[in-house]
Parts: C-alpha cells; structure tokens; sequence
C-alpha cells in the first residue's frame, strides 16, 4: 500500500514540535529533521491516529520505535552537524536513523533482528534516505568503519562497550542509556584515547540492549 504524507500529517508534526520545544528541545538542526521526516511511516498503518502523539509503539520483535522526545533528546545530547559520521546501534523501525539522516550526517546503523534490519532497509531506500545498514551484534560496533564522530545507542545498556568508546574519534561523543530496570542516559566525550568526560542526564525506559541472538 502506498503511504502518504500531507498536510494533515505535517500538521500533526508541527504540533509534536511543539511539544518538544515546551519540552526544552532547542536544537534546529533536530527540530528541523523532526518536522520533515514522516514518522508515520515507520510504524503500522494502524497506529497512524497516534503516530505523532509522544509514545513508544510495537515495531516486531518486542521492540518498540521510541518516543519522539527520547529521539530528539538523544539527538540533541550529541551535538549533530552536518557531515558527521555517526553510528546507531539498535536501527529498530529506522525512525531515528531517518532524523540522523536529515540533519545532514553520515549514518551507520546495526540491528540484531533481521526482520527488522530487512523492514528498515525498505522502509528508508522507499524514502531514498541512504543510510548504511547493517545486520549484526552492535556490542561491536564496526570496526571497519572507524573512527565515528558520534555514536548513539537506542537500547537499554547495563554497561558500556569498549569496543564503543574505542570506535570514537578525539573529540567525539556516545550517548548510551545506562542501567538494570531504568536508564541513566550517560553521555561520553572523548578527551583521549584514555580520558573520557561523562555526563549523566534524566532516567528513560529503553527495551534491553541484548548481548546475544535469539
Ligand atoms: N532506534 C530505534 C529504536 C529501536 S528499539 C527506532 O528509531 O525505531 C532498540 C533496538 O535495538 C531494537 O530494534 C533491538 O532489536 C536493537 N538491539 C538490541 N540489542 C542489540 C544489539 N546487541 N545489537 C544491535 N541491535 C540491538
């Protein structure tokens, strides 16, 4: 079925900004993505009605798109400019690699679930956002591809990966939601090779980021 956006839809998003400004979201460059990528899309059309209210929806798998104020909060603790090469683990609905997308970066991302991967992949070459998707273990990272100016995680971590901080260039930032039940979202700037500055924010609900396949 071909799926439309107009101007009921952007509408609805002009409303969803809204949000997020009364919400302290300041950044344009998120603020800008946000109201341009057609969030409907990235979920069943049945949940169409709801797709700009700020809730997480089921994607497959047990995995859940996040909420829009999450995306744009993560987004905006990374500090996004254009032509920054910046890994996602945890592609899910490819929603929050489609925003990384329209602020102009160059986007990575890996997903566990290959239905998900494959849905994605879809999903974001119908909308010729060329975004690099992979299929894999994101514990990783892709040590191929490095260094990453930014690298954002969008599942729940109880701990950091190394391989993660490693794959950051000097200078760049990791956002990872950090914790057991509730998530820490923790910020890391990387100083040097050894020296991080870490920040910690408010607590999020995040579904886990899982060490091995099913
Ligand atoms: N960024 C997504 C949110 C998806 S929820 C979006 O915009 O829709 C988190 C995703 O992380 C899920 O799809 C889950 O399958 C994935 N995930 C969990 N553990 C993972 C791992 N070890 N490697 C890669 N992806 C993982």
């Amino acid at each position: 079925m071909k799926k439309i956006d107009d101007f009921r839809h952007k509408g609805m998003r002009l409303k969803m900004i809204e949000n997020l400004k009364s919400r302290d979201i300041t950044d344009p460059n998120v603020l800008n993505a946000m109201l341009e990528v057609p969030r409907h899309f990235f979920l069943d059309s049945s949940f169409l009605q709801f797709a700009y209210e700020d809730n997480a929806f089921p994607i497959g798998n047990n995995q859940t798109i996040s909420h829009p104020y999450t995306v744009a909060f993560q987004s905006e603790l990374l500090d996004l400019k254009p032509g920054h090469k910046v890994l996602e683990i945890g592609t899910g609905s490819g929603y929050q690699a489609a925003i990384l997308f329209k602020i102009g970066c160059n986007v990575y991302s890996i997903e566990r679930f290959k239905g998900l991967y494959q849905k994605a992949k879809r999903q974001l070459s119908s909308l010729y956002y060329s975004v690099k998707l992979f299929h894999g273990d994101g514990y990783l990272g892709l040590p191929n591809e490095v260094p990453f100016d930014r690298i954002i995680v969008t599942a729940g971590a109880s701990y950091v990966p190394k391989p993660l901080l490693n794959q950051l260039s000097i200078g760049g930032i990791l956002v990872i939601p950090l914790g057991d039940e509730s998530h820490i979202m923790t910020v890391y700037i990387k100083k040097s090779n050894s020296d991080f500055k870490k920040i910690e924010y408010n607590d999020f609900k995040f579904v886990p980021f899982l060490r091995d396949k099913s």
